[in-house]
């Protein structure tokens, strides 16, 4: 998505735009995310002084497998957009962009934006009770009866050693 900057200036403040744009490789590269729409960008460019700024939001849906349950679940967040662009190659750094040649280039943006946005261990709710380690069941859809209280083997050997040396 691009925005040419030149058309603000004298007697035009603000130019709304609105695009599609389409972030690949998430769905390749986080096993997380089983799906990720276009991200519809609803930004309003506005000049001022030597500077351009790009605010907004972004919309997107996303379907993410659930970290506890395997589940899939759809989520679909607003993300604030806000860059600054600069004309003037010099005037560049890390907080503000250049636009050559006048054109504002957001699409890297708003791939970092909405990277950053996605989560790492999505969960389908917040009481999720995930899968039974033991019998692999899902626990939010129906009950087992392996029971609560197996130890992992590991752990009883920690325990064990613990105990010794309290006795000590
Ligand atoms: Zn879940
Ligand atoms: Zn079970």
């Amino acid at each position: 998505m691009e925005i040419d900057l030149r058309a603000l200036g004298p007697g035009l403040d603000a130019i709304a735009c609105q695009d599609e744009v389409q972030v690949t490789g998430v769905v390749e590269s986080l096993s997380q995310v089983e799906a990720l729409s276009p991200v519809n960008v609803d930004v309003v460019a506005a000049r001022e002084g030597k500077q351009f700024t790009v605010d907004g939001n972004l919309d997107f849906t996303v379907v993410y497998r659930c970290s506890r349950c395997l589940e899939s679940f759809v989520r679909a967040p607003r993300v604030p957009f806000a860059e600054v662009f600069t004309l003037d190659e010099g005037a560049a750094d890390e907080a503000v962009h250049y636009a050559a040649g006048g054109i504002a280039d957001l699409d890297p943006y708003v791939a970092e934006a909405v990277n950053l946005e996605l989560e790492f261990f999505p969960v389908c709710q917040p009481s999720c009770q995930g899968l039974c380690p033991h019998c692999g069941i899902n626990r939010n859809r129906a009950a087992c009866n392996c029971s609560e209280s197996r130890v992992d083997p590991r752990l009883a050997i920690l325990s064990d050693l613990l105990s010794d040396t309290d006795s000590e």
